[in-house]
């Protein structure tokens, strides 16, 4: 085998081993992205599961207290994203009606979502 020849067989042997790992390195992504979307998937599963029991859930008849404590927390949660909104409304110079929490005109007297008296 002559100077060029082997040099071209070393040649084709690394682009060989280059194409293999690239190969292995996008089977490697690939199968990274099926296990996160598969995640995400069953996250997505859960929360859904969480919502129902959620809703279903009387909060005195909860025995286990991480449970309990779960509860408080999405309570929390719910106040603090309640709270957010209404600070919102008032940088847009709104006000919020009590009982459906919509922001309204501050001088309108009804609320023009569910009709409640404002004050
Ligand atoms: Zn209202």
């Amino acid at each position: 085998m002559g100077f060029f020849d082997e040099t071209f067989e070393k040649a084709k042997d690394m682009f060989d081993v280059a194409a293999k790992k690239t190969e292995e390195v996008a089977a490697r992504g690939k199968q990274k992205y099926d296990i996160a979307s598969l995640k995400s998937k069953l996250s997505k599963n859960y929360e859904a599961l969480g919502m129902i029991c959620y809703n279903q859930i009387n909060f005195d008849d909860i025995s286990d207290e991480e449970t309990k404590l779960t509860v408080m927390r999405i309570r929390e949660n719910i106040k603090d994203i309640e709270k957010a909104n209404a600070e919102l409304l008032k940088l847009k110079n709104k006000k919020v009606c009590p009982a459906c929490s919509v922001g309204v005109d501050p001088k309108s007297a009804y609320c023009n979502a569910c009709g409640a008296k404002l004050n």
